[in-house]
């Protein structure tokens, strides 16, 4: 049956469209712009900014040069109308930001605290909102949400339990989180924030993508036809996960072989018994063993490119803790590589990149559930 489209439904779609249009549009939208690239009538569309800027979502922005006549008024999206919190949680600090609707990071707090899987510790999280708000000057009614990034697969199968090894050594119960922050809370993860932050804000165009994040854990996010992939069950993407070694080096996951063994950035420190940047700083002094160790590395993590490459054919995005040393000793990873990914042609680009995506991206992909869900809702 044919869905009618009753007269209410009717205004909704076409103030959302109006909305979304000055939202999302790379050029500076204007009532005369909007009547031609939207095929609605003048007073349709004035009608609704009118009463959009009413109600404090919609702004003028500034008068623009006309080819006749009076001087058209930008239409801006009002950024201080509501906002959003992203919270990351790692293994040795926690940063807040308070986010505005256009992704952009009004305030925010680090602090550097060892994590530790009890309610003392996600209370922190609360008071720290509520000092943040209070010094940024916004009230609480104008929060959507708070974007809780954890370092860990969210598997649907589990309900409130994330599986973070790296963080607690075991799962979260982010029953705990939603419970002692007094907000509405998303739990999302951390590539996953990288990810969806990235294509909302619009900062990368290409179609497809894979994400492999190299921390103390290995995640991985699938952007596909300009959506995320997650699979049956939330995980798809968990690449650290992958048998590269059978019978090999034991797993957080408790199985053998897994990428995440051989190239966690704890492969390089913690194993070692030093800090990441120590390793580093011995690699660029010239240290033969540390060459060794590094060249190990690169084998297996070549390893980890190609197969993601082989069966997603499209370019693999290098982020998280590794990315700038990894951008320093790109040239030992090309040649490395060069022997494991198969049909590459002579110039073809490079098969992966590393990126320069940092804390404040996760942030702000964190706050992409609430911000999206309020655009949807105008
Ligand atoms: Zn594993």
């Amino acid at each position: 049956m044919v869905k009618k489209f009753s007269n209410m439904d009717v205004a909704k779609i076409n103030r959302n469209r109006i909305y979304r249009n000055i939202y999302f549009s790379d050029d500076k939208m204007t009532v005369n712009e909007l009547v031609k690239r939207l095929k609605l009538s003048r007073p349709t569309v004035e009608n609704n900014i009118k009463k959009m800027m009413k109600k404090g979502l919609i702004v003028a922005g500034e008068q623009i040069e006309s080819t006749g006549g009076r001087k058209p008024t930008t239409l801006e999206i009002a950024d201080n109308h509501k906002y959003v919190i992203g919270c990351t949680i790692s293994y040795s600090c926690m940063c807040i930001g308070l986010v505005n609707l256009l992704g952009e990071i009004v305030e925010k707090v680090r602090i550097e605290k060892s994590f530790e899987n009890n309610k003392a510790y996600y209370a922190r999280i609360n008071t720290t909102i509520e000092k943040l708000i209070k010094f940024a000057g916004v009230e609480k009614s104008d929060l959507l949400g708070v974007g809780v990034v954890i370092p860990g697969p969210i598997d649907n199968r589990l309900d409130d339990l994330v599986y973070a090894p790296t963080l607690a050594g075991d799962y979260i119960d982010t029953k705990y989180i939603k419970d002692s922050i007094d907000l509405n809370v998303n739990v999302i993860n951390d590539v996953s924030a990288i990810g969806r932050g990235i294509h909302f804000f619009n900062l990368d165009e290409d179609d497809n993508k894979v994400y492999l994040n190299i921390a103390r854990g290995i995640g991985g996010f699938i952007w596909s036809d300009k959506d995320e992939y997650v699979g049956d069950n939330g995980i798809a993407g968990e690449f650290g996960h992958m048998k590269i070694v059978p019978k090999g080096k034991l797993c957080h996951c408790k199985r053998r072989g897994c990428l995440e063994a051989y190239t966690s950035t704890s492969c390089l420190s913690d194993e070692l018994g030093m800090k990441l940047e120590d390793f580093f700083e011995r690699l660029d002094a010239g240290d033969e063993k540390i060459k060794e160790k590094w060249l190990n590395y690169l084998e297996y993590l070549s390893i980890g490119i190609a197969n993601i490459y082989c069966i997603f054919n499209c370019k693999v995005v290098i982020c998280g803790d590794i990315s700038k040393h990894l951008l320093e000793w790109k040239a030992d990873l090309d040649s490395i590589l060069e022997d494991y990914v198969s049909f590459k042609r002579d110039n073809d680009s490079d098969i992966y990149y590393i990126s320069k995506y940092n804390e404040d991206d996760i942030i702000l992909g964190s706050c992409v559930y609430y911000i999206s869900e309020y655009i949807n809702k105008i």
